[in-house]
């Protein structure tokens, strides 16, 4: 058990204004493993008064100076990897495997993207007889979650920093390590006292402080919904801007003719992938009448080959969830969906086996699921999947739409051009074709209660920017 102190406000870790602390816990065994500051208003304060005094010197950087302690961030990054993946797998419960090739890599390949993006970035633009100059919002306040504890971290701050914004971080009180080892890379990489500062504590208490702030001009969250609608609200009450990452319910739709054995596989994975836990998981799939009891059949026994284990061991792909209270959240979900009629085809409420001890589940899957039962409407965020039944296109489409989310999406059709055409009827800001490879560079965000704004890429970049045009 480490008990740590201080937070890293204004190039300095100092100590914090009471001496109350969060416990951090390893979800695989219960264990506290360490304790972390519980920062409180007089912290945030200390932090955002840091960030708006270092914001002059830094949004007048060239960008070419921003690009380079990004680059050197990223180095730092990489310098760690393994330290940053094996803590995460202690504080999130991550599978080891899954921690070191994507929770710790995407966002080492983030910064670098934003490293070379503020250098290439066209701050000014000519529009007829204006110069329009793409200038820093100013302070963000970033409130982040567990799930992905350093990509989300690394989706605002990389391009705060790359646009000349300062930024105070309040990242989730289950995953405060990994925020911790990422301060230790900025303050290595170089970049100046204040332009990152790092307040560990209660979202009720130093989110909050954060998102209500004055000195704060824009607010970035990533999260739930119930809380997104919060900082909305008081971010409209403060003319301020605001960024929203919320939940999802994300569908995958079978068309006809698809490679159906490859669709229902990947599905799979993407939703025993860090256990659910996902904004974008894939969590309904759409299958057409005539094939529904083969895809049934292979999800069931897709699912059945996941068994949950220690995540520390290099063959499992399953670990547990983050928490006791996510563990409950879940379970109670798979058990209102037997109540409503679901059928239960793989998984269900029960600890597993040999797991009565840490935060485990059963992956998860329903058939049988209509579009109105809660485990086709609310996000889970576990290994659960409903399978869903449609009779013609036009239905699919309506399935797909009928939630209030509209995070992310896939489509599998015999070819390109029909999966394209579907994909258009989506409300949703991003859809997979035929099973699409993740790009960096593409706009990651949500159409409709999914959120407000996008991340990554270009578009994450100006996020961060406001515009002031100049007349000649
Ligand atoms: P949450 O929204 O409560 O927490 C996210 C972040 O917001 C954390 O840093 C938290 O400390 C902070 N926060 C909480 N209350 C706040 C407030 N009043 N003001 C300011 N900041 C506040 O999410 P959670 O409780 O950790 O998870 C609950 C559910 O949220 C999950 O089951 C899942 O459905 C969803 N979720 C979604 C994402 C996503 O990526 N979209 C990530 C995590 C959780």
């Amino acid at each position: 058990m480490t008990a740590h102190d201080g937070m890293y406000i204004d190039g300095a870790w100092r100590p914090a204004a009471t001496a109350a602390t969060i416990e951090v816990r390893n979800p695989a065994d219960e264990r506290v493993i360490a304790t972390v500051p519980a920062g409180t208003a007089e912290d945030i304060d200390a932090a955002v008064r840091a960030a708006r005094a270092a914001l002059p010197a830094w949004r007048a950087t060239a960008p070419a100076e921003r690009a380079a302690r990004l680059t050197a961030l990223r180095d730092r990054l990489a310098a760690r990897a393994d330290e940053i993946a094996a803590t995460i797998t202690a504080e999130l419960g991550c599978p080891t495997s899954f921690s070191t090739r994507v929770q710790a890599a995407l966002p080492i390949a983030v910064t670098g993207s934003y490293a070379e993006l503020a250098a290439s970035y066209a701050f000014e633009e000519k529009l007829g007889n204006s110069t329009v100059l793409h200038e820093p919002v100013g302070v963000v306040g970033a409130i982040t979650p567990w799930n992905y504890p350093l990509h989300q971290i690394t989706n605002k701050v990389a391009p705060a920093l790359a646009a000349g914004c300062t930024v105070v971080l309040k990242p989730a009180e289950d995953t405060p390590l990994t925020a911790r080892l990422f301060a230790e890379c900025v303050d290595a990489a170089g970049i100046p006292a204040g332009v990152f500062n790092l307040v560990t504590g209660l979202g009720t208490v130093a989110g909050q402080a954060l998102a209500e702030h004055e000195g704060v001009d824009l607010v970035s969250f990533t999260g739930s919904t119930a809380v997104g609608k919060k900082i909305g609200a008081l971010a409209g009450g403060a003319v301020k801007r605001v960024a929203l990452e919320l939940g999802g319910k994300s569908a995958n739709v079978i068309l006809p003719g698809a490679d159906l054995a490859k669709a229902v596989g990947v599905n799979v994975a993407d939703v025993i992938r860090n256990a659910g836990q996902s904004c974008n998981a894939l969590t309904r799939m759409l299958v057409h009448a005539d094939q529904y009891d083969e895809a049934v059949a292979l999800a069931a026994q897709g699912f059945a080959a996941c068994a949950p284990g220690d995540p520390t061991a290099p063959e499992t792909r399953l670990g547990p969830v983050v928490n006791a209270r996510q563990r409950d959240r879940v379970r109670g979900f798979i058990a209102q969906g037997v109540k409503e009629g679901a059928r239960l085809v793989a998984g269900g409420e029960d600890a597993p086996e040999g797991l009565e001890l840490g935060y485990y589940v059963r992956p998860t899957v329903f058939a049988d699921v209509t579009p109105d039962m809660t485990i086709a409407q609310e996000e889970i965020f576990g290994p659960v999947l409903s399978v869903l039944r449609y009779e013609d296109e036009a239905e699919a489409v309506r399935i797909a739409n009928g939630t209030v989310y509209g995070l992310a999406g896939a489509v599998w059709a015999a070819d390109e051009q029909t999966a394209v055409a579907f994909a258009r009827r989506l409300d949703t800001g991003q859809v997979d074709i035929n099973g699409g490879r993740f790009n960096l560079l593409a706009p990651f965000g949500g159409y409709k209660q999914s959120g407000v704004g996008r991340e990554l890429g270009p578009h994450g970049l100006s996020e961060y920017l406001q515009t002031k045009s100049l007349q000649f």
